[in-house]
């Protein structure tokens, strides 16, 4: 029989109905710079209230175990936006700030969460810091993102007014690149306020701009990274924290806590809160040298302890994840590529094979077990390494130093229990060498290497 024209409208109409219906959700990842663990209310934090971070805790998941694949800024970054362990591509170390150095960044050859969600239709945004290199081949506009507000450093002056290079391009040196203007694309901004307001701001206009199509917004704070300003809108707040670090670090969570609120309201308002996956979490643990602090956990920012890698982590996505859940295995940043990836209608084929584990099916209790036998932690430079098993069994080495943790509810690294467990440290250890297989040595000279990067420039006679 043969179908008239209209029949075949019809049914293209019904399927487009039903397209809409699936939406995609829009994924937003919430990344503050060198936070505690402790240092948020839904992690017991006493003296600084964060009101609306804790707003995600409680209607979505909160990790207890969340940790970050590295234990600084730079590669702890390039790992969750490829949702690859950066060793694999020697992203090993904190980038220089070169912008003419056309190897100092994120290698070509990875793809980004902006890339892979492009080609499913996404609009993204990165607001905040990069950190993934300084040279034009590596900026976000040309890593997925359509759109960019912020700086290509790894930290900034917080007002405006020191703000005073105007070409990112002109400076080599980490501390000048910290008083470049703001850039939106590459167009030069004359910003007027404090900047971890002005992320705020930026970060609620994407998404109000954005309420027909689905968006990836990566708001990424450098607040609470020193240096520590604030100003006293936010310091007055504190007036009870004796400690002046500490009074005007939480000052900084202060605003960072404000702008989540405006973005949760702005979500809210526009109707995209039950269609839209968010993230919460520092991109690695708290240095205590800028009033932060990881309690119960031992060590900070830089080493493996649980005080370098395990960080505030919560994220929700309400009607798919029960509100107050609270999840207490292993889980890691590389999880959040996945994880968006695993919440799209149709599958979405990456470049490279992904490191990270959908963890929905997880939370909603339709696949039992752990997402991860074991995880993995590489600093080459320190000779440092440890892992940590679906048990909460920690192996910490460095050099020929070898401890064995059970990180328990709390993980706290009290006793070294590797002697009483001399199997378990074996195939762990055997575990990490199999996993050292896939990883490279580290691909350029970082920010602790910086002097010998100058020396064997001018020796090279490469550009400056
Ligand atoms: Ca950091």
């Amino acid at each position: 029989m043969k179908k008239s024209p209209i029949f075949f409208l019809a049914f293209f109409l019904v399927l487009s109905i039903h397209a809409q219906q699936r939406k995609n959700p829009n994924i937003i990842i919430i990344m503050t710079d060198d936070m505690g663990y402790a240092d948020v209310g839904f992690n017991g934090c006493k003296d600084i209230p964060t009101p609306n971070i804790d707003r995600i805790a409680a209607a979505g998941v909160v990790f207890t175990s969340g940790h970050v694949s590295y234990a600084v800024c730079s590669p702890s970054r390039a790992g969750l936006l490829t949702g690859r362990y950066s060793q694999r591509f020697g992203y090993e170390r904190n980038v220089l700030y070169m912008p003419k150095d056309a190897a100092m960044g994120l290698s070509l050859d990875e793809e980004t969460m902006a890339d892979a969600l492009g080609r499913s239709g996404y609009r993204s945004m990165l607001v905040g810091k990069w950190h993934l290199g300084a040279h034009p081949s590596f900026h976000p506009l040309k890593r997925g993102f359509n759109e960019f507000f912020g700086f290509l450093g790894g930290g900034h002056q917080y007002f405006p007014a020191a703000l005073q290079i105007v070409d990112p391009l002109s400076v080599d040196d980490e501390g000048a690149s910290y008083k470049t203007k703001l850039n939106r694309g590459l167009a030069v901004v004359e910003e007027q306020e404090y900047i971890t307001d002005a992320f705020s701001r930026e970060a609620v206009s994407f998404v109000d701009r954005n309420r027909t199509n689905p968006f990836f917004l990566y708001l990424t704070y450098n607040a609470p990274h020193t240096p520590l300003q604030a100003p006293d809108q936010y310091l007055s707040r504190f007036n009870h924290i004796a400690d002046s670090k500490r009074r005007t670090y939480a000052a900084m969570v202060s605003a960072i806590d404000d702008g989540v609120g405006k973005l949760l309201d702005k979500l809210k308002e526009t109707g995209q809160d039950k269609n839209t996956l968010l993230f919460f979490l520092s991109d690695n643990g708290g240095p205590l040298d800028n009033g932060s602090s990881n309690h119960p956990l031992s060590g900070k920012k830089g080493n493996l302890y649980e005080g370098g890698i395990r960080v505030p982590f919560a994220m929700q996505w309400p009607g798919v994840i029960a509100a107050g859940t609270v999840y207490e295995k292993p889980i890691i940043s590389l999880d959040i590529f996945a994880t968006a990836l695993g919440s799209l209608e149709k599958t979405v084929q990456t470049k490279n094979p992904l490191d990270g584990v959908n963890l929905i099916p997880f939370l909603t209790g339709k696949k039992k077990g752990t997402p991860h036998e074991i995880l993995f932690w590489r600093n080459q430079d320190m000779k440092a390494y440890a892992a940590i098993n679906a048990d909460g069994k920690k192996i910490w080495m460095k050099g020929d130093t070898t401890f064995l943790f059970d990180l328990g509810k709390s993980g706290a690294e009290k006793q070294n229990i590797a002697n009483e467990n001399p199997e378990l440290v074996l195939t762990m250890k055997r575990q990490v060498a199999e996993w050292e297989k896939g990883l490279k040595p580290p691909a350029f000279l970082g920010l602790s290497q910086r002097d010998e990067y100058i020396r064997l420039r001018n020796k090279a006679n490469l550009p400056q």
